[in-house]
């Protein structure tokens, strides 16, 4: 029996995201800029990196503690070898009932079946634009767009239920708003939009390139109407619509706009081992020498309870009335501990 685990505003910890690299093959220019994450920059070398043991084993002492859904992130998952291997070990924790996984999808259609077979359930693909020369230009590497497509329909036929994930930045893709929610109308999977967060240092965000939600969904609305669709769950992030008269859903995740904090079940592993329990935290707390250093798995609960109770983060709230200070102090980068 999984006991409940509450921080100091009451929230339980149901969500660990997992990052298993801190490595990716595309260079998104709000995530990993080129500039600095160049030949130069310093990735975890691979004995700093958790084992699938050590995450598994973690992933036990978690759902014992009440958290019932995992999702693997980056990076870009997929970089790290044998990623099925590591799904099939945390499918078969007990308490874990969904594992979901974040992906650029540009590898994704080598290794939908297998992932699939392991026991993943669910696949988000971040997809930007449906028009190649800007998301080549965005993905930093010139990656097309049939790559991902392709990615997004082989996850589909594996039988993985599929959501599209789309920053949007003022200047960058609006223009490629209406296409996305068209295509993926058409195509039948859910389509989200998020705000351009200001994660890390790195990306040179401003307020004044953050398209807030509202003005996305008018957009939408104005050519495709939308009804609110009631959300599925405590906590959940993305506020839910269908298109009048279908079935079909249509989500936007506004963490700059309208802040869910409140709810937040989310604790964040760190490919190197360091639980951050917020998004936008300095920095997080080292798990990885304790694994390494004999303690028992008792032990390892009572630090991870005593983390999470002390737990006060609710950074999205805070910079709604504090921007710009806020800011600018240093965060986490998100490539560290994957969104
Ligand atoms: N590489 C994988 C991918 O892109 O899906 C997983 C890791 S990525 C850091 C997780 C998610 O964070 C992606 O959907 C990405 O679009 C989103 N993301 C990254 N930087 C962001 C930012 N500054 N604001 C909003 N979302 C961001
Ligand atoms: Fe890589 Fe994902 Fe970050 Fe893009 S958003 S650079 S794909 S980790
Ligand atoms: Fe959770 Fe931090 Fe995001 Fe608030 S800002 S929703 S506490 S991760």
């Amino acid at each position: 029996m999984s006991e409940r685990f509450l921080d100091s505003y009451k929230r339980p910890l149901r969500d660990l995201r997992i990052s298993v690299t801190d490595k990716c093959n595309f260079r998104c220019t709000y995530c990993m800029p080129a500039e600095i994450f160049g030949p130069d920059y310093a990735f975890l070398p691979h004995d700093k990196l958790l084992s699938f043991e050590e995450i598994t084993r973690l992933t036990k002492i978690f759902a014992s503690m009440g958290t019932e859904k995992i999702r693997i992130t980056g990076g870009e998952p997929l970089m790290r070898k044998d990623l099925p291997t590591l799904i099939q070990m945390i499918s078969e924790v007990e308490g874990v009932r969904d594992i979901a996984m974040t992906t650029n999808g540009s590898l994704l259609a080598k290794h939908a079946k297998a992932l699939k077979a392991a026991g993943l359930k669910r696949v988000t693909v971040s997809l930007d634009s449906l028009d190649d020369d800007r998301f080549g230009q965005i993905n930093g590497r010139g990656f097309r767009v049939e790559t991902i497509l392709s990615g997004i329909e082989a996850a589909a036929d594996a039988g993985l239920q599929v959501k599209i994930n789309m920053v949007v930045q003022r200047g960058m893709n609006e223009q490629d708003i209406l296409p996305m929610a068209r295509y993926f109308r058409e195509k039948g999977h859910i389509l989200r939009f998020i705000e351009y967060m200001d994660v890390g240092n790195s990306n040179g965000w401003r307020l004044d390139l953050v398209v807030p939600s509202r003005e996305i969904a008018a957009l939408i609305h104005a050519e495709m109407p939308l009804e609110p669709a009631e959300p599925n769950y405590y906590g959940e992030v993305a506020s839910r619509y269908r298109y009048q008269g279908t079935e079909q859903e249509i989500g936007f995740i506004s963490s700059v706009t309208q802040a869910f904090c409140s709810t937040c079940t989310r604790a964040r592993l760190s490919a190197e081992g360091k639980l951050y329990t917020c998004l936008f935290a300095a920095d997080g707390e080292d798990l990885r020498e304790p694994l390494r250093s004999g303690y028992t798995d008792e032990d390892l609960r009572q630090l991870i309870g005593g983390i999470w109770s002390r737990r006060s983060d609710r950074y999205s709230e805070e910079r709604l009335k504090h921007t710009p200070e806020l800011t600018q102090r240093k965060k986490v980068e998100m490539s560290h501990i994957g969104g």
